[in-house]
Formats: structure tokens, C-alpha cells, sequence
């Protein structure tokens, strides 16, 4: 539904427009001129609009504008001295502080509520404390009040004040009077007050929901009025802005001309008025402001629907009845949008756990999911539960990783027996000679050519441990971090046991691997008929081989399981007695090479796999709960206390959540009269 049908289903009657010129003439002893002598306000219309009004501010004491929703009020700004307090005394029919230099130092709520009391009520509303004062004794409450809000030098606040004035014969409305617009600070105020005020001001009528009372002084040109300037740049149409001009009883001269000709673009209008001058009483300034437009040569040619404050009153209540409408459907949405987000942001939290029983089952369960994930991933090869995440698809990735130190241990410097081919050799036979026959190959040779080779490639097994643990800590903490998400201590505490599991099995798995090279250093040993098998078949290339590097000028020797040799610079005929031994020993090096490389991958294939499998059925559960029980863990009671960032952000959602709820319910008690204002 629209807000301009809505606006037109609540605009009052003509009857009522006619009543609204009773304005405050409630006690009348003395006979009146008749065209003031009629009932008060248009009651009926109050009486429709003042629950409206009354949600509305109780949602404004909900402080429902911190949470991002904004009211529909009248805001009264002009600048200073143009009458703006004059104006809402005029309305209310009371006084406010008034005087040289700043008065209004911080916004003042006012609510006027007509009431059948014999004598008014005023109650004034700052800090969380109420005051009951009266008509003699508001001006003061009020300063002092703004005394506590602001200080009691000269400076300003935006923490509003709010005054409820029930009166016989007032318009039921809602206004905000703000500081008025200084351009130079009075003694003793702030340098930067006219930003401090501009800012208030800006503050107040920014919000599309804002209906902007722009008070103007009859006496100057409106278009160098600094109120008007700011509620031009947030309403640049003039929408929603409706000027008061003040003292038209100062200047009457071009006013009728400054009001028709419009050349500071005021959407909802003008109403000129004359406020109550020095020691008059209201009714005696009504009746003068009447006298006023009825009479003077150049007042009287102003239209009667654009003169007086009961032209005022009765157009505000119009206004703002129509913004309450046109702004109403949209504020219920938008409480219903913040609690939703509100509401989805407290589920986000981490679970609350609040008794033993929640701990150890959440703690159970933790581990238990915790178990299960791993055991599919790095043991099972199933990734159903990270379909995308290849990281995570375990088995394949340390086969993969497997296969690289494999083909890395077979492709090293270590592994390529075609290098300075038999030179190795002959430097160790030579070395190793003993007094005994000539063609008998001392172990010890065939043990250093092993040691040294081994300890050539000793980094590799270790690096590898090293990578496949590393790899193997990111998988178990996204496990763990995800299982615990809702649990902040139990995060903590399986992360923190997870890493040094990681650790310590890492250490263990290093240990075990510099012990198998160090084996593989120290004895050459298999049992496999691999090794007899390929050493015979290397071993049947000898004496052609030998044959041709002593007997033929060769360059190159193709030897099968070996690769090619070359030969040409004559060097190895210089070994005539150690060739063959050389060979010899050359071969069985290269069967025997396979064997140990084999080993290494193997035996560390088999390790890891055992180290994962009891990682994952075991040592894991144990540690975590080592870790909860342990002192840094805080045992058991530490899971039932939630993080204090976390509690905090709880609080502050559950009080939204409080908000908007009250919120909620305040505008469904309202909503239904809205659209019941035309039936
Ligand atoms: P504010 O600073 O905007 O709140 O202005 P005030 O309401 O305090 O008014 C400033 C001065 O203008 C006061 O001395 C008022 O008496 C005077 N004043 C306000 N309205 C009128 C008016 O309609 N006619 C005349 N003659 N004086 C007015
Ligand atoms: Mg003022």
C-alpha cells in the first residue's frame, strides 16, 4: 500500500480545521471575541493519534534508533534568535528558557498531549530520571537539566531532553527543538561549536523520516538564512520542510511578497506568525496575532490558511499524522529485517554449554566427529564430507607425496651409476688393499662406497617426514577446527592438543627414520633374490666390458641395467689389475641400490601409516583430553565459560533482540489504527 494513500485516508475534516482555531483558549472566564470563543483542539483526531504518538515514543525510549531504524518526528531548527522556543511555547503554551546567547543547548523532545486537567501537567525526562515541575518552574527545570547534560558553561550535547506537556487544548505533537545556529562562539563555548550544532542538527534531520520546521524571522531575507542552507542539502526538493516565519508583526512590510514568491523552495509551506511579546499572557498574544492578520493593511491581504499558530498546530498534527503513516509500513520492516539478522547473528555464536553433562557430551562428541572425519580421510580414502577440498583428500595426496620421494630417490646424484664411471671403485680398492691376493674384494670397500652413498642422500627420508607432517598438522587442525567450531575452549584446547600430537609424532617419525639410514649405513644384508638375480645379470657384461676398455680404442660402452659409459679418454686402462674388481664391486653396488632404496620407501610407507592409523584410533583422543584436564586446559568447568569478546557480543545481540521485540509489539498495537483512520 502506498504512504500518500495511506497520508490521505488520515487527513482530518474541514470541521476540524475550523476547531483547530481554539488553540489553547481552554479557561476562558472573560467573554472572548467569537472567533476565538470554540471548543479546544479537535479531540476526536487527538484522541486517534495520541496512541500513535504514544508508541512512537516508547519506541524512541526503546532507543530503537541505535539500532539503525529511524523515527518520523518534527525537527525545529532556525538560527539563532529566529524564534524557534518562541514558536514551541506558542504551541505549548508555555515558557521556555529564553535570553541572550545559547539556551537551547541540548535537543529537547517535546511533547505536547492534550488533556482535560484542570491544571497542566509537565514532566521532564533526561538521564533515566523523571521530574514533575510546572508551568513557573519548567524554564529552570530545564536549565538545570541541561546543566547535567551538557555542563554548565556554554557548551552543547546531543543527549536529548524530553518534556511531556499535558495540557487542556494543546495539539497532540512530537517536536524536537535544537540548539540554534551560531556562527561565533560566546565566551566561554567550544571553537568548534557551530560544527558541534551543525552536526546535532544534521543528525536530526538527515533522516528521510524527518519533517524539518524551519523557523524563519520575518525580519531578514530568508535566503541568508544558515537553517535554510542545511535543510537544503538534506532536502533538496523542500519535501519536507515547512517554514515558520516569526515576528510578523516586526516586518510586515514584502512579507505576503517573501512567502508567495518561495525563493528558498518550501514543499510544505508557510505559516506566519506573531509570538507572544514581553509580559503578555498567551491568550492575550492569541488574541493580538489574530487581531494582527484580521487587521493590519498589509497582514490582513495574507491568506487566513497561511496566518497564526493555530494554522500551525493544526497543520503539524496533519504532517506529522501523514508522516507516521507514509513511514510506518516501512518501519516495520525494518524491524522485522534487524531482528531476523539479529537473530541469525546470536545462532552464529558459539554454543553455550551450561552444565557438566553439556561439556562432556559436547566434548564426546567433538572428538568422536573429530575421529571419524580423520579416519575417513587419511585412512579410508573417503572424501565424501569435503567433496571440493582436494587438500583434503588425504590418501591420494601422501601417495602422491610418496611417489615423489620415490622418484626423487631415484633420480638423485646418489642413484646414477654411469657418473665418473668405476672411478669410485678404484679409489676404494686401492685404498683398502691388504696383503693377500689380488683379486680378493675386501668388504670394508663394498661398506664405505654403501656409507657414502647413504649418507648422500640421508636429507631426503627427513625432509619427506618432515613435508608429509606438515601436511598432515594443516588436515587435523581444519578437522578439529571445524568439529569444535561451536565450542570456543574445546577449539582451543583440541587445536592446542592436536599441534603437539603433530609434534611429538613428527619427533617420533624423524627418530625412527635417521635410525633406519643409519642401519642401512652399517650392514648390507637382504635376503631377496632380487639382488643374486640382478647382480648375475649385471655381472655376465664384465669381461666384455673389461675386454674392451684394455683391448679396443672405445669411446662408448652400452652396458644394459647400467646405461652408457663413456670411456674414450682411455683413463680406466691405467687400472688394468682393479678393472675387474672395480666391475665387480660396480655391480653389486647397483643391485644392491635398488634393494636400499627400496627399503626406504617401504619402511617409511609402512611407519607412516602406522603412525597415522594410531594418531587417528588413539593417541589423538587422549591428548585432547590431556589437554582440557591439564592446567592451561582449565579442566571440565573451563568449557562451561564462554569467551568474554563472545559473551559480550551475546549481550549486546540478546538486547537488540529485546529491543526490536518490544519494538515489534509497540507497532502492532498501532499499525491496525493507521489503517483504520479512514473507516
Ligand atoms: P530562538 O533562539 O530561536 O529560540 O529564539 P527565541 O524564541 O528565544 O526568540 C528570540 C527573540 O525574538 C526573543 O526576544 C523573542 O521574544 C523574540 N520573538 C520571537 N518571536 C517573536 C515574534 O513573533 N514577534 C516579536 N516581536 N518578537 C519575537
Ligand atoms: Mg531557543
Amino acid at each position: 500500500m502506498g504512504g500518500s494513500k495511506q497520508a490521505s485516508k488520515i487527513k482530518p475534516s474541514l470541521h476540524a480545521r475550523e476547531e483547530s482555531r481554539a488553540l489553547v483558549l481552554s479557561d476562558q472566564t472573560e467573554p472572548q471575541p467569537l472567533s476565538v470563543v470554540l471548543p479546544p483542539i479537535i479531540s476526536s483526531y487527538n484522541e486517534r493519534i495520541r496512541p500513535v504518538l504514544n508508541a512512537l515514543e516508547n519506541l524512541r525510549r526503546l532507543n530503537i534508533t541505535k539500532e539503525g531504524i529511524q523515527l518520523p518526528s518534527i525537527v525545529v531548527v532556525g538560527d539563532q534568535s529566529s524564534g524557534k522556543s518562541s514558536v514551541l511555547e506558542s504551541l505549548a503554551g508555555i515558557s521556555l528558557p529564553r535570553g541572550q546567547g545559547i539556551c537551547t543547548r541540548v535537543p529537547l523532545i517535546m511533547r505536547l498531549q492534550n488533556h482535560p486537567l484542570p491544571k497542566p501537567e509537565l514532566v521532564l525526562e533526561f538521564n533515566g530520571k523523571t521530574i514533575s515541575t510546572d508551568e513557573q518552574n519548567v524554564s529552570d527545570a530545564i536549565n538545570i537539566a541541561t546543566d547535567e547534560l551538557a555542563g554548565n558553561a556554554k557548551g552543547i550535547s546531543d543527549t536529548p531532553l524530553t518534556l511531556l506537556v499535558k495540557k487542556n487544548g494543546v495539539p497532540d505533537l512530537t517536536m524536537v527543538d535544537l540548539p540554534g545556529i551560531t556562527r561565533v562562539p560566546v565566551h566561554g563555548q567550544p571553537e568548534n561549536i557551530y560544527d558541534q550544532i551543525k552536526n546535532i542538527i544534521m543528525e536530526y534531520i538527515r533522516p528521510e523520516e524527518s519533517i524539518i520546521l524551519n523557523v524563519l524571522s520575518a525580519t531578514v531575507d530568508f535566503a541568508t538564512c544558515e537553517s535554510i542552507r542545511m535543510s537544503q542539502t538534506v532536502d533538496k526538493t523542500g519535501d519536507r520542510t515547512l517554514a515558520v516565519v516569526t515576528k510578523a508583526d516586526k516586518a510586515p512590510e514584502g512579507l505576503l511578497e517573501k512567502v508567495t514568491a518561495d525563493d528558498v523552495h518550501i514543499g510544505l509551506g508557510y505559516v506566519c506568525v506573531r509570538n507572544r511579546i514581553g509580559d503578555e499572557s498567551y491568550d492575550e498574544a492569541r488574541m493580538e496575532e489574530a487581531r494582527l492578520f484580521e487587521t493590519h493593511h498589509l497582514l490582513s491581504k495574507i491568506d487566513k490558511s497561511i496566518v497564526g499558530v493555530p494554522v500551525l498546530a493544526q497543520k503539524l498534527v496533519e504532517i506529522q499524522a501523514s508522516s507516521i503513516s507514509r513511514n510506518l509500513p516501512e518501519i516495520v520492516k525494518k524491524i522485522n529485517e534487524k531482528l531476523n539478522f539479529t537473530l541469525s547473528e546470536l545462532e552464529k555464536l558459539p554454543n553455550i554449554l551450561t552444565s557438566d553433562e553439556d561439556a562432556m557430551t559436547a566434548l564426546m562428541q567433538v572428538i568422536g566427529l573429530a575421529k571419524d572425519s580423520l579416519r575417513k580421510i587419511l585412512l579410508a580414502g573417503e572424501f565424501d564430507e569435503y567433496p571440493d577440498d582436494k587438500q583434503m583428500h588425504c590418501t591420494a595426496r601422501l601417495a602422491e607425496m610418496l611417489n615423489e620421494y620415490s622418484n626423487d630417490l631415484i633420480k638423485c646424484a646418489e642413484s646414477d651409476s654411469t657418473k665418473d664411471f668405476l672411478m669410485d671403485e678404484i679409489k676404494v680398492l686401492e685404498e683398502a688393499k691388504i696383503i693377500g691376493l689380488p683379486n680378493f674384494t675386501p668388504r670394508t670397500a663394498f661398506l664405505t662406497l654403501l656409507k657414502a652413498r647413504v649418507k648422500g642422500i640421508s636429507g631426503m627420508p627427513t625432509d619427506f617426514i618432515d613435508k608429509v607432517w606438515n601436511y598432515l598438522e594443516t588436515v587435523v587442525n581444519a578437522v578439529l577446527r571445524h568439529h569444535s567450531g561451536p565450542y570456543y575452549h574445546l577449539q582451543m584446547s583440541s587445536q592446542r592438543a592436536g599441534q603437539s600430537l603433530i609434534a611429538k609424532m613428527k619427533e617420533n617419525s624423524m627418530k625412527h627414520v635417521k635410525e633406519i639410514v643409519e642401519m642401512e649405513k652399517l650392514t648390507d644384508y637382504t635376503c631377496s633374490p632380487e639382488y643374486m638375480a640382478e647382480y648375475n645379470k649385471l655381472m655376465t657384461q664384465q669381461n666384455p666390458f673389461v675386454t674392451r676398455v684394455l683391448e679396443e680404442q672405445v669411446s662408448l660402452v652400452v652396458l644394459e641395467g647400467i646405461g652408457d659409459i663413456v670411456a674414450s679418454s682411455g683413463h680406466l686402462r691405467q687400472y688394468p689389475l682393479l678393472l675387474e674388481q672395480a666391475f665387480d664391486l660396480k655391480m653389486r653396488m647397483t643391485a644392491y641400490w635398488k634393494i636400499v632404496l627400496r627399503r626406504l620407501v617401504d619402511d617409511i610407507a609402512l611407519h607412516l601409516q602406522f603412525s597415522i592409523n594410531s594418531l587417528v584410533n588413539k593417541d589423538l583422543e587422549r591428548e585432547i583430553i590431556a589437554d582440557i584436564m591439564a592446567p592451561i586446559g582449565g579442566g571440565i568447568d573451563r568449557l562451561l565459560d564462554e569467551v568474554p569478546s563472545v559473551a559480550r557480543k551475546r549481550t549486546k545481540l540478546n538486547r537488540s533482540v529485546k529491543v526490536l521485540r518490544e519494538s515489534k509489539n509497540e507497532v502492532a498495537k498501532i499499525i491496525d489504527k493507521i489503517s483504520s483512520y479512514g473507516n
